[in-house]
């Protein structure tokens, strides 16, 4: 089994005693459109191992609230309410209702609200959110990262190109030429080797970087 099937399984068992019998299928459904997706499955893991007014429920469907580098503000809606989810490759943290917006103001900053007002404004004069695309289908989103295009990669993103020889930056040689040295050894060589990164101009997320498939090892070309 694969990372993503051992997490569906782990959603499946706990869906079991979350959502309703006669519910069930439509729950699983909405699984299965996300089962490549690592944002959609968090999300989704986390709402069924801590309901979130801790009776039974169930998620009929996931809304894009906002997205900004890597970091998406997700809404998970069931049949009465709907839930705000922050989902990154780091982990997910439950933010409230829907309704009543974000209370944190970081992160009402970082995706660019003046506050819960502008929120709720936005959230009740729009037709209403988009549907979160699952992660395979949508281009504009690394698929490691999950920066979107145009987006400075999460430094350590394999998808990313290193801007000194056009290979994959994770896996050549350049970092050490760069900095001198054979090994990297402290935080302090990391800074200097970003600092020497943005110098040079790092290579924003473009579709074109995505890899036919994503290696772990070395030696895969990226064109
Ligand atoms: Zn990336
Ligand atoms: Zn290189």
């Amino acid at each position: 089994m694969n990372e993503f099937e051992i997490q569906m399984r782990t959603i499946r068992n706990l869906m079991s005693y979350a959502v309703p019998e006669n519910r069930l299928a439509e729950a699983e459904d909405l699984l299965d459109i996300y089962r490549h997706d690592r944002i959609a499955l968090d999300l989704l893991q986390e709402f069924y191992s801590f309901l979130p007014d801790a009776h039974n429920d169930w998620v009929r469907e996931i809304l894009l609230v906002r997205r900004r580098r890597g970091m998406f503000l997700l809404a998970a809606m069931t049949e009465t309410t709907g839930y705000l989810y922050l989902v990154s490759g780091e982990g997910v943290e439950f933010q409230g209702l829907l309704a009543d917006g974000p209370w944190d103001r970081d992160l009402l900053d970082f995706f660019g609200y003046s506050g819960r007002e502008q929120f709720m404004e936005e959230g009740s004069s729009l037709d209403g959110y988009q549907v979160y695309e699952p992660m395979d289908s949508d281009q504009d989103i690394c698929p490691s990262c999950h920066v979107a295009t145009g987006e400075l990669h999460e430094l350590g993103c394999p998808v990313e190109v290193c801007p000194w020889c056009g290979g994959q930056f994770i896996y050549c040689s350049c970092r050490y030429d760069q900095l001198g040295i054979d090994v990297m050894e402290s935080e302090e060589d990391l800074l200097r080797l970003e600092q020497l990164l943005n110098a040079q101009g790092r290579i924003p997320y473009s579709p074109e970087q995505r890899p036919t498939f994503l290696d772990d090892g070395p030696g895969v070309i990226i064109d």
